[in-house]
């Protein structure tokens, strides 16, 4: 899983609800809700959340935005090496 704060490739080791579960139950088990994270920045993360609410809504539209940006380039790097694949059986 990549880190972005470090910006190197980390294991991670948790998954963290963007929307907390006692915020909004229905979001639990949503993938657009779920990121991994790494121990020390899950811990930074609760940080900020229980700063004040103003912190919270940011924190979470940014991790909403990681998620997304994560989302759209792998899935886009998925579908290239689905296409090359496709384009490779055109030749026989
Ligand atoms: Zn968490």
């Amino acid at each position: 899983m990549y880190c972005y704060r470090n910006k190197k490739i980390v294991q991670a080791y948790l998954v963290h609800h963007i929307i907390e579960i006692k915020q909004d139950y229905s979001k639990r088990i949503d993938t657009g809700n779920l990121i991994y994270l790494t121990n020390s920045n899950h811990q930074r993360i609760h940080e900020l959340y229980n700063k004040d609410k103003q912190t919270k809504d940011q924190t979470q539209r940014l991790l909403q935005s990681l998620l997304l940006k994560f989302k759209q380039e792998y899935c886009s790097n998925f579908n290239r090496t689905l296409n090359d694949g496709i384009g490779g059986f055109k030749k026989f």
